[in-house]
């Protein structure tokens, strides 16, 4: 894998906001509360990343300071802050407006319960947060900050678990400013919605997108050496049925597969495209390798589609430890039985198996796209679930997020003449309303297919990358959603990007 970090590698600072006004017992009292509040967080389960006590910062100084040293430091995916007592949030501003790190704004109080007999007002002006968080609200509403709000106690698993949801979405934030994608060849012609504007993409989003010549991926498959073929063949011989004679189809995927991992890991690429209408030299279009190259945790665009290649990565990095997968899909067709509407996704090759309920078959089949040899595949059914399929497209002058709710269920059929891996599930609220909103909000036939990702972790790190996000819910109606991209539209042009 090329040098990706994983989840524990990246730090969460938390910050308590004070001032000088109660004295030094106080100060230390919150410190002594906020360290004990990070380590219990730090070792929490639904916690996927570190949490560090930076400090309890009283003066304008401390806090831009501190900010300064967030935004420098590269383990530190994000802040986290709290007002223990109250602190004058104009001390903030500066800091603030030098921000360039994921921000939460933790509301809560360190006792769960009033204490009936002993409260009197040193208590009161120790445990400030219902006010002091005021305070503090109001400079990120009215600085207008992309900020994550969790209410709660901080003990409670409700607000552990959506302070890790969270981070997640930090960490992806953090993994799409350092992300390469890799273009085998240019898109697929004619298509639109595979186009976008790679340079506003890197200002925004950071992606670096670019292109290598596919006769140089030709050379590097054939300089792949018949013990390395060998290597991977008892690897795919492990992990996957062979309803396959053609062994040579087989290990030409092999080939293709350590080729592409290795200019992939040579130029630090988190993600690539390749496209069937650009493979001269090469013999098969890339199935198998695809999918195995995915599982791996890199990022996959079919046609040319850099935009669904890099979302697969990042959401395959914010998902690390979450049961379900994470693939490349596309919705295919569609099981119209009145009341009970299905999609049935799939793609010519290239799902990912991590989303598979069984054990995968290595099958070779005929392709009648790309004119090449009959290319080997991994063919499976998708498991059961609740999940989200994620649409990022280009809406000229800004970018727009689509993520559908949708229900996974098993294969109403056994399909046995289709040779790809296949999902089937219904989208929210229902097919004919999800899809009517689909197509009037411009999501891309192209997804990334999630069952560990979450419709809130996608808006979060939509709102830390500044894009629109429109989700389609169970509780989505087209009068609104058309309202609603009316005034994103007028709001966004405005705003300008
Ligand atoms: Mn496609």
């Amino acid at each position: 894998m090329h040098a990706q970090k994983s989840l524990k590698d990246y730090e969460f600072w938390f910050i308590v906001g004070s001032q000088f006004l109660y004295g030094p017992e106080v100060l230390e009292i919150v410190a002594d509360r906020a360290s004990k509040m990070a380590a219990s967080f730090d070792a929490d389960a639904h916690i996927p990343c570190r949490v560090v006590y930076k400090g309890t910062v009283k003066t304008n100084e401390e806090i831009t300071r501190i900010v300064k040293d967030a935004n420098y430091d590269d383990r530190c995916a994000g802040i986290i802050t709290w007002m223990h007592t109250f602190s004058p949030s104009k001390m903030w501003i500066n800091g603030f407006s030098l921000l360039q790190k994921p921000y939460c704004h933790l509301h809560t109080q360190f006792n769960r319960l009033i204490p009936d007999k002993e409260i009197d007002m040193d208590f009161m002006n120790l445990n400030q947060a219902a006010h002091g968080d005021r305070e503090h609200g109001f400079i990120g509403a009215r600085m207008r900050m992309a900020r994550k709000v969790i209410v709660g106690y901080w003990e409670d698993e409700p607000v552990r678990a959506r302070l890790g949801s969270w981070m997640r979405s930090a960490v992806g934030c953090s993994v799409s400013r350092n992300l390469k994608v890799v273009r085998f060849g240019d898109n697929m012609r004619e298509v639109a919605v595979t186009e976008g504007d790679k340079v506003e993409t890197q200002m925004k989003l950071g992606w670096q997108v670019n292109t290598w010549a596919v006769g140089d991926l030709v050379r590097e498959i054939e300089a792949v050496t018949e013990a390395e073929v060998d290597a991977l063949m008892e690897e795919y011989r492990a992990k996957y049925d062979f309803a396959t004679d053609n062994i040579e189809a087989v290990r030409y995927q092999a080939r293709e597969e350590i080729a592409m991992k290795k200019i992939l890991d040579r130029e630090g690429a988190g993600a690539y495209t390749n496209t069937f209408q650009d493979l001269h030299g090469m013999k098969q279009l890339p199935g198998l390798a695809s999918q195995r190259l995915m599982e791996q945790g890199y990022g996959y665009g079919g046609e040319g589609d850099w935009k669904v290649s890099a979302m697969t990565h990042i959401v395959k990095q914010m998902t690390e430890g979450l049961p379900g997968g994470t693939a490349f899909m596309e919705d295919y067709t569609y099981d119209l039985e009145p009341g009970k509407e299905l999609s049935l996704g799939a793609h010519m090759l290239e799902v990912c198996p991590t989303v598979a309920a069984a054990k995968p078959r290595i099958e070779v089949h005929p392709l009648g796209i790309g004119d090449r040899e009959d290319p080997a595949r991994l063919v499976f059914e998708g498991h059961p679930g609740k999940a989200i399929v994620i649409s990022l497209i280009d809406m000229g002058g800004r970018l727009r997020m689509i993520v559908q709710d949708v229900e996974a269920v098993k294969p109403k059929y056994g399909m046995p003449n289709l040779p790809v891996a296949r999902i089937m599930w219904k989208a929210m609220p229902d097919l004919l309303t999800g899809a009517h909103a689909w197509i009037l909000a411009g999501g891309a036939h192209h997804t990334v297919f999630t069952y560990a990702a979450t419709a809130e972790m996608m808006e979060d790190w939509a709102e830390m990358m500044g894009i629109e996000f429109v989700h389609i819910s169970s509780s989505t109606d087209i009068e609104s959603l058309k309202k609603e991209l009316f005034v994103m539209d007028v709001a966004w042009k405005l705003k300008g990007i």
